[in-house]
């Protein structure tokens, strides 16, 4: 078990360069500050985690490590914390407001969230203020049960003195290992969390020998689907950190293969097209960029199709069209929780913006699909939706009466295109026979035996998760 402890704000926190004390609360003429406090209790919380034979990774050790909020998180991650713990105090103008909360992210860590309440308000006394629900915190987006304890008020005079014991402090410390040792053994004891553990491991050793951009990481829902040992030609990838300046990408996921795209980005909904509309979107469209074999407008209801940025003006950004691609390409989009689904570049967007499909494919992916309220924004990624787009796989027709690119497609010669497209591109890794290899016949067919039927079985698991949502 390894434990990610952050003590909350500290030097570069929010801009480069510049010490962010967090909040700060004058008391009989001694100015106190978050960060201080935070960095005390994270420091006695490493002692105690380590003196428990617990692994410890300190997102800052100091007042004066560059510590950016943006990137604890995923710093965690690659340091393979199981767990990630940050530590603040809460403000309030008014000075009567008191007690412990602890903040959480996504739904199945809120048992943590209170496990972890309940037992250090038993120990302290301290004010129940409960668990709270927090989408818009960086570094709860670590992936892996991740909490945010408010340790209290520094603005209540009460709390801070309490914050300020050291014997206090100590219990609290003591507790959060309890609590965290808790949680962590059941995790730890079972086999597929040792397996995903060490597949993590393995994939990002295997990492380091291929194209991959070595500032970015597959979020944990695609490591082993998309990783290096996937079948992925990660080895034949070509980084464009061009593609950054888009707004919804995740930075540096942009690389380009010899038969794919590949990138991940926030998923705004786009419901243009015929359909979609009920909602009464002021943004709406009646038309797509790409019309149907019909000559018709595509249904974002119906239709999974995702958007390609039209051209920018500015003649150093990359250009998508130099990379084969177009309307009425193909392409596989993946998502958290298995999700995947085939789609079409059916509309054009901003040309400064990157991310946004239609109504069906948020809704094969598991996101919300409501055109108003839904979709994942720039500030929730990563993780986002990986796309693979395949250049030239359009199937265009002769234009029609309304002057649109038309497609051959229908939803179904989409789908299984873009599948078969896939297997062909995690199959293009696999060894191509060499003389050497045909002098050794045993270890060339291990080697080709291993690649493809993984890509194949992905492949399937992708198709059965389809078919079990239809
Ligand atoms: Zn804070």
């Amino acid at each position: 078990m390894k434990i990610a402890v952050d003590p909350g704000h500290g030097m570069s926190n929010s801009s480069p360069g510049v010490f962010d004390p967090g909040a700060e609360h004058v008391s009989r003429g001694v100015k106190f500050r978050e960060a201080d406090t935070t960095l005390n209790y994270g420091l006695v919380l490493k002692d105690v985690l380590r003196a428990r034979g617990i692994e410890v990774f300190m997102t800052r050790e100091n007042a004066t490590d560059p510590a950016p909020v943006g990137r604890r998180a995923g710093n965690a991650e690659r340091a393979n914390c199981n767990l990630f713990i940050s530590l603040h105090l809460n403000d309030s103008d008014s000075a009567s407001a008191n007690g412990l909360e602890v903040l959480f992210r996504r739904d199945e860590v809120q048992p943590f969230a209170q496990a972890m309440h309940d037992a250090l308000i038993a120990a302290t006394g301290l004010t129940p203020r409960n668990t709270k629900k927090r989408l818009d915190l960086a570094v709860l987006k670590f992936d892996g049960p991740a909490i945010l304890i408010e340790l209290g008020f520094i603005s209540n005079e009460r709390d801070l003195q309490e914050l300020l014991d050291t014997h206090v402090r100590s219990v609290m410390c003591e507790t959060i290992t309890d609590v965290a040792q808790r949680q962590a053994r059941p995790a730890h004891a079972a086999a597929p969390g040792r397996t995903m553990r060490a597949s993590r491991a393995a994939v990002a050793a295997a990492a380091a020998s291929t194209g991959m951009s070595p500032h970015y990481h597959l979020p944990a829902f695609a490591r082993d689907l998309l990783g290096p040992a996937s079948g992925v030609p990660w080895s034949q990838a070509k980084p464009i950190s061009g593609m950054n300046f888009y707004s919804g990408i995740v930075t540096d996921s942009f690389h380009q293969f010899p038969s794919a795209v590949f990138y991940e980005c926030k998923f705004a909904i786009d419901n243009d097209g015929v359909g979609g509309n009920e909602g009464g979107d002021p943004h709406h469209r009646s038309d797509t960029s790409l019309h149907d074999t019909a000559d018709a407008p595509l249904d974002a209801r119906f239709v999974p199709y995702i958007v390609l940025p039209k051209p920018s003006p500015n003649p150093s950004r990359p250009k998508w069209s130099a990379l084969g691609i177009e309307l009425g390409d193909l392409g596989v989009c993946f998502f958290k929780d298995g999700r995947s689904c085939a789609a079409i570049l059916g509309d054009k967007g901003p040309n400064f913006k990157l991310g946004e499909g239609s109504m069906e494919a948020a809704r094969e992916l598991g996101i919300n699909p409501d055109p108003n309220v839904g979709g994942i924004g720039p500030d929730e990624v990563p993780p986002g939706v990986i796309h693979i787009v395949f250049p030239n796989s359009r199937n265009l027709l002769s234009k029609g009466a309304s002057g649109m690119p038309r497609t051959a497609d229908t939803i179904d010669t989409l789908r299984t295109r873009a599948m078969a497209l896939l297997d062909q591109f995690k199959q293009s890794a696999a060894p191509t026979p060499s003389p050497l290899r045909a002098a050794a016949p045993a270890r060339a067919a291990r080697t080709a035996g291993g690649a493809r039927p993984r890509a194949a079985r992905a492949v399937k698991r992708a198709k059965r998760a389809r078919a079990k949502r239809k």
